[in-house]
This record gives structure tokens, C-alpha cells and sequence, in this order.
């Protein structure tokens, strides 16, 4: 049975919590409305990741509460990598947050950690 995400974002540490709020409303301001979609993760759905091909890391920073994963409301793909790529990603990276999007393997470019 695979575990499903969990997107509660009191389950991010305050520095991060913090954060997601900015990106929150700075992406609203370029109307983009984002959701949460996956928070702190077990490390058995990280493990399942793993098996599945979506993650490379035995551990994740989702493990420490210490990584997020969004959605672009009313945009499904490819609409919304571009969303990501053009515009979120280098939002987030303007508030201090490492972006998926810039690694080549996963590429990840709903991924945000610090
Ligand atoms: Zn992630």
C-alpha cells in the first residue's frame, strides 16, 4: 500500500513555513495561484519514491520537514513547468530557496527546499 502526501504546512520548520507564505503571495501578485502539495515525508513513501524512479535520495530533506512541493491551481502539465520555470522558480530562488528546477536529474521543478 503506498502511503499518499502529505501537504500540511505545519509540518514545515518556521524558516521554511515562512517562506512558502512569501512564495505564496508573491506568485498571487503574478497571478498564480499555488496549493501544497506534498510537505514532511515518511521515510517509508520516501523509500517507495525511490523504488519508483522519482527520487535518487535514500533520505530526503521532506524527511526533515525541510522541503516542499507545490501545484499551479487550473494548470496541469506542460502549462505548468513553464508557470514554474518562467516565473515561481526564480521567485523562490529571489527569497532564499534552493529550486528543483535546476537539477538535471530529477529535474524537479515543483521541488523547493532550503
Ligand atoms: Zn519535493
Amino acid at each position: 500500500m503506498y502511503e499518499r502526501p502529505f501537504n500540511n504546512a505545519d509540518a514545515l520548520t518556521a524558516p521554511l513555513r515562512e517562506r512558502w507564505e512569501q512564495l505564496l503571495s508573491l506568485s498571487a501578485e503574478a497571478d498564480i495561484r499555488l496549493s501544497l502539495y506534498e510537505t514532511v515525508r515518511s521515510a517509508e513513501r520516501q523509500r517507495q519514491l525511490v523504488e519508483q524512479g522519482y527520487s535518487r535520495r535514500a533520505h530526503s530533506r521532506h524527511q526533515d520537514g525541510a522541503a516542499f512541493d507545490v501545484r499551479v491551481k487550473g494548470h496541469a502539465e506542460p502549462e505548468a513547468v513553464e508557470l514554474m520555470t518562467h516565473v515561481v522558480g526564480p521567485l523562490g530562488e529571489n527569497i532564499g530557496l534552493k529550486w528543483g528546477g535546476r537539477w538535471a536529474d530529477p529535474f524537479d521543478p515543483f521541488h523547493f527546499e532550503m
